[in-house]
This record gives structure tokens, C-alpha cells and sequence, in this order.
């Protein structure tokens, strides 16, 4: 079975006086979220948690009943479901706040997600955050920006350089407490072992190129330090919005008699 090991780090920058992106990991459900807030009075940092809180629960309240066998040995692996489900259940959650507080009115939040089950990984993304894949020393984009300037970049008006420094770069075109109706891309990706996820907020890929992205990955320092890289980098550059970052690897498990002979082990010493 595979499993990940994953690491987070999020960062205010240089520029901004609140910190609205948030992020999640649940190793258990092999699950990473990433989310970018905004709204005036700080009311991003409300949007933002509120969708990683929901999506943490969501998932744990539909998966976190079944641990006597796990979802890939009963062919229940319907993960790609659970995740778009989690993100339209996060979707209400920001509209209820909304409708709770009217203060709250305007904030949204992007959102990336990423579980996974057997050796599939659903990928979730609203807005313009992104997930890319690093797998055998090349850097793949695996989501599309909803943003104007994407959109320009595809009907070919912009480069994607250009579209990088664009003015109008923040102009998103989809969020959570956006429309009613919210459209969600998910796509399924197949992993193995040592394929690197990183989801991150546009605080880094406004600031750091993909091949400045794929060059802090391929230092393969462990986990934290290349998160901490990654966001020492952004803030180099200028560090002018949040920046967040979370690697997900993908690893082998140890098969259960081994991780029961381990602990034993550990035990041994312990009283030894
Ligand atoms: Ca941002």
C-alpha cells in the first residue's frame, strides 16, 4: 500500500499584514489541502480555514469509519467523489458564513486538494492554486489557473512569461462563496513511489518561475527544508503576497507484521 509522508509551510511574505492562505495535511487519509483567501478586513483568513476545516472533516466523517480495512482492499477507492463532494460541501460552508454574517460578504478562498487511494491520487482546483507533480527530475503542472490570464494564455494572446507579470495576474475566475453554482476540476493521477506533489498558493508561482520551482525540488534535502527553501526563495524575490507550500511524497508502507515488529522493537529499547 502506498502512503505519504508530507510537509507544510505557510508564510505571510513581506508585503501583506495578514497571512490568508491556510493549508491541511491528514497523513492518515493521505489527504493535503491548500487554500488562498481574500476579501477585505482580513475576511480571506475566514474563507480560506473555513474551506480547509471542512474539507479535513469531510473527509475524516466518510473515510474515518473504516479502518478495520482500508478503502483500496474493498474496492471502495471512490476518492475522486469524496474529494469534489468535500469541496461542494466547503463551497456551502463559505455561502453559510456569508449568509451568517453580511460583514463576511466577498470573501472566497481558492482551493487544491489532493487524496489519496491505492496507487490513484484525485486532484481537486478552484481558483489559482496549483498542484504540480516532480517524477524522475521533471516538473509537471498538473492543474489550469482559473484566471483571466490563463484564459488569455490558452486562447493565445499572452505567453505564459507574460502572463506570469501581467497586471491583472490576481483576477481569478472561480472561487469558493463565488457563484452559487461553483465548477470544480478534478482530475485522477496515477503515483508511485518517490513522485513528489507540491500544492501551493500563487504567492510562490507569482514570485518563483517553474524552472526556479523544479530547481529548489530537485535539492532534495528532505520535506521541511526544501518547504522552507521554497518560501526563503519567494521571500528573496520580494516576498509581495502569502505563500504556502506542501510536498507531498509518495512512499511504499511497511506491510503490517513489519510495522508491528518495529514497534516492538522501539519498545524493547525503551525499557531497555
Ligand atoms: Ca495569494
Amino acid at each position: 500500500m502506498l502512503q505519504i509522508k508530507a510537509c507544510g509551510l505557510s508564510d505571510v511574505g513581506l508585503a501583506r499584514a495578514h497571512n490568508e492562505d491556510c493549508f491541511g495535511i491528514d497523513s492518515e487519509h493521505r489527504l493535503a489541502v491548500v487554500a488562498d483567501g481574500m476579501g477585505g478586513h482580513s475576511h480571506g483568513e475566514v474563507a480560506s480555514r473555513i474551506a480547509v476545516q471542512s474539507i479535513r472533516s469531510y473527509v475524516d466523517e466518510h473515510l474515518g469509519n473504516h479502518h478495520s480495512r482500508p478503502p483500496e482492499e474493498t474496492g471502495e477507492c471512490r476518492h475522486a467523489e469524496l474529494l469534489e463532494t468535500a469541496v461542494r460541501d466547503a463551497h456551502q460552508k463559505v455561502l453559510g458564513a456569508i449568509r451568517e454574517d453580511g460583514a463576511l460578504y466577498g470573501m472566497g478562498t481558492t482551493v487544491v486538494g489532493f487524496l489519496l487511494c491505492g496507487t490513484t491520487a484525485a486532484v481537486a482546483n478552484v481558483g489559482d492554486s496549483r498542484v504540480y507533480r516532480i517524477r524522475e527530475g521533471r516538473l509537471e503542472l498538473l492543474t489550469q489557473d482559473h484566471t483571466w490570464v490563463n484564459e488569455q494564455v490558452v486562447a493565445g494572446f499572452l505567453s505564459a512569461e507574460q502572463a506570469r507579470v501581467h497586471p491583472l495576474k490576481n483576477v481569478i475566475t472561480r472561487a469558493l462563496g463565488g457563484d452559487n453554482e461553483i465548477k470544480i476540476d478534478m482530475l485522477e493521477v496515477t503515483t508511485q513511489p518517490g513522485d513528489l506533489y507540491l500544492l501551493c498558493s500563487d504567492g510562490l508561482t507569482t514570485m518563483l518561475s517553474d524552472p526556479e520551482i523544479q530547481s529548489a525540488l530537485e535539492d532534495r534535502r528532505g520535506l521541511e527544508p526544501t518547504c522552507r527553501l521554497l518560501v526563503d526563495e519567494a521571500n528573496a524575490r520580494g516576498g509581495l503576497d502569502n505563500v504556502t507550500v506542501v510536498l507531498v511524497e509518495i512512499e511504499e508502507s511497511v506491510d503490517d507484521a513489519d510495522a508491528s515488529e518495529a514497534r516492538t522493537a522501539e519498545v524493547v529499547t525503551v525499557d531497555d
